[in-house]
Formats: structure tokens, C-alpha cells, sequence
């Protein structure tokens, strides 16, 4: 039950972020994990900004290691299905209406996921890159995930029907001894190794999607980070160019950020309903609910 009080703190704070929407009209917004969670994939971190559960895969790791790969592509087999059903909540909805109210001048996002684009939003940058697709790391050959996943569920029934807790990077809460039965997908084209198409920790994003931003950035009026405890340097290097260029920040996340700091305003809450709330008052329109509390998928436990 909230109380009075805390409704009354929530509806200030709802209110300020409107009025940072009001007064910057030319937005670059950055997204992460915490805009996902309330569509049932979960975030990397707590709200101190500290891991949760294991680490995710390295790079350099998933390149050389075949036993990496196995392991990988199993946990992902199981994680897919979760991941493949989510359904965009309210927070990507309210900035789909933000963007269609002329006010984004670039959404950035941190996540995989693709739920900003099922929301409707276009013109989407993914940071890291998209868990939809998977690429020969020979050929180039670029495939959907969905068809990998129909070859691995062929050629490893044994783990086929699992269920296990979704990671954040597609990958799932799976522990077992028989990875190394585990029969990974190769390209069909040229026999090569897939990698599925997202930027692996120890990976760089490439030159041209960071550059991209920052012209946003240099056009844009303002940030608004979304959901993003900002601890990773991908995102966080926008928040010290937006400081350079003496432009505000905005935050929305339940949570600490490293940029705190550097914050206009911050608002600790969960994304979707503060940001719904504060676009509709902005403009006017009624935010679709979409996932979310009612309607959301619940994490397979
Ligand atoms: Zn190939």
C-alpha cells in the first residue's frame, strides 16, 4: 500500500520530469535494462548498481573457447523463448508517443531486446546490438534468431522444453554438467562460427554507431536517460559529452547512477509508469498500456 505521502513525492516527481520534457523539445534518449525488467527481462544489476547472479559472456571468451560456445547457445536455447515473447511496456510506448510528438531527436538504446521498435519507435540506434539476429563471423552471413533457434532445438532435444530464469542478454539461469553435448550451430553457407549479433562484454561498439550519437547529441537540446544505472562506459561517455556541451540530463531509473552527479533531475522510480504519466501530461495523448503489471510476462522462475 503507498502512502499519501509517497503518492504525493511520486506525483512531484511525475510532474518534474514533465516539465523537463516541456522545456527540452529536441531529445537524445538513452534507454537500458530497467525500461526491459517490467516486460519480464531482466537487468544486469540491483538498484546499488551491483551485479546480480553471474557474469555475463566475454568476447574473447565466446571467440576461442568452443566449450564457451556450447554453453552459450544452450542457456540462449532455453532463454529464447521468454525473451522472444516479450511485449514492449508502458515506458517504450510513452516514447514512441514522445517520438511521434516530434520530440526525439535520437533514441539510444542499450538493449537488445528490440522493444522500442515493437513499440513503434523508429530510427532506433542499438548500442550493443540486436539479439533478433545471429552472423557468420567468416562469411557475414546474417540469420534470424528465430531460425537458429528451430535448428538448435532440432539437434539438441535433450535440452529442448528446459526452462530456466532469462538473463538480460538472452541467455538464461541454466546450470548443468553436459554442455559439451551440446551441438552448436554453424553457418550453413560456409561452416563457420555464428555469433549472435550483440556487443559481448570486452567488445567495442563500432566507431560509426558511437558517432552517430554524438551527432544527435550535438543537435539535440537535451539527454534523458531511461532506465540505465549508466555503469557501463557505452552509454555513460554520452552523459560526459552532454556535460561538455553544457546540455541537461535527466534521469529516470530505480536506482543509483554513476552519473548522479551530473543530474538536472533525477527520478528514482520504475520506468513505466512515471514516464506514461509524464508524457501524457506533456502531450495530451494516451500512452497504450502495453506489459507491464497486468499484462506483462512474469519471469519464469
Ligand atoms: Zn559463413
Amino acid at each position: 500500500m503507498i502512502s499519501d505521502d509517497a503518492a504525493v513525492t511520486m506525483q512531484a516527481r511525475i510532474a518534474a520530469l514533465a516539465d523537463f520534457l516541456g522545456r527540452h523539445r529536441r531529445l537524445l534518449v538513452l534507454t537500458g535494462a530497467g525500461i526491459s525488467t517490467e516486460s519480464g527481462i531482466p537487468g544486469y544489476r540491483d538498484a546499488d548498481g551491483n551485479w546480480k547472479g553471474r557474469k555475463p559472456i566475454q568476447h574473447r571468451e565466446y571467440l576461442d573457447s568452443h566449450a564457451v560456445r556450447q554453453r552459450y547457445w544452450a542457456r540462449s536455447m532455453v532463454g529464447w523463448p521468454v525473451v522472444s515473447r516479450a511485449r514492449p511496456n508502458a515506458a517504450h510506448h510513452a516514447l514512441a508517443s514522445l517520438q511521434h510528438a516530434g520530440q526525439v531527436e535520437m533514441l539510444v538504446t542499450q538493449n537488445v531486446d528490440g522493444l522500442h521498435q515493437a513499440a513503434g519507435s523508429t530510427g532506433v540506434v542499438e548500442l550493443h546490438g540486436s539479439i533478433h539476429f545471429a552472423s557468420c563471423l567468416s562469411c557475414g552471413l546474417r540469420v534470424s534468431r528465430q531460425e537458429v533457434q528451430h535448428r538448435l532445438e532440432a539437434r539438441n532435444p535433450g535440452f529442448a522444453g528446459l526452462t530456466a530464469a532469462p538473463a538480460a542478454d538472452g541467455d538464461a539461469r541454466l546450470e548443468r554438467d553436459d554442455f559439451d553435448r551440446v551441438v552448436v550451430p554453424d553457418c550453413l553457407h560456409c561452416g563457420g562460427t555464428l555469433k549472435p549479433d550483440v556487443v559481448f562484454f570486452g567488445d567495442s561498439v563500432p566507431r560509426e554507431r558511437v558517432e552517430a550519437v554524438h551527432a544527435a547529441l550535438a543537435r539535440a537540446d537535451a539527454l534523458l536517460v531511461v532506465g540505465s544505472s549508466l555503469m557501463v562506459y557505452s552509454g555513460y561517455r554520452f552523459c560526459l559529452a552532454a556535460v561538455q556541451q553544457a546540455k541537461p540530463i535527466a534521469a529516470l531509473n530505480l536506482g543509483m547512477t554513476r552519473a548522479d552527479g551530473l543530474l538536472a533531475l533525477k527520478v528514482s522510480a520504475p520506468c513505466g509508469p512515471a514516464l506514461w504519466q509524464a508524457v501524457e501530461a506533456l502531450t495530451g495523448r494516451t500512452v497504450p498500456a502495453g506489459a507491464g503489471e497486468a499484462g506483462g510476462l512474469a519471469a519464469t522462475p
